[in-house]
């Protein structure tokens, strides 16, 4: 499906709904979340990250069964992540 970039509009194919930005927005908009929020946005990000590698790859555990898991234990998913070495 086609979304148009909430920043600067430019047209992006994308496989999610989710999706708001284009790749180069994203980008610089992490970066600059990053800068103003720090761990807890790299938190997030790496967890952007970590499900579009597992979309990639398409092995593992998925990003939900990984979320129920954390949730079972009360963790955040960056908690788990970091407890289970994932
Ligand atoms: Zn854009």
């Amino acid at each position: 499906m086609i979304v148009h970039c909430k920043i600067c509009g430019k047209p992006v194919e994308v496989k999610s709904p989710n999706v708001k930005y284009c790749d180069e927005c994203r980008r610089k908009k992490y970066e600059t979340t990053y800068r103003i929020k720090g761990e807890e946005e790299a938190i997030k990000y790496a967890y952007q990250k970590r499900i579009e590698q597992m979309r990639a790859k398409r092995n593992g555990p998925s990003i939900e069964e990984v979320v129920r898991e954390a949730n079972k234990e009360g963790l955040s998913y960056g908690q788990y992540v970091a407890k289970h070495g994932l």
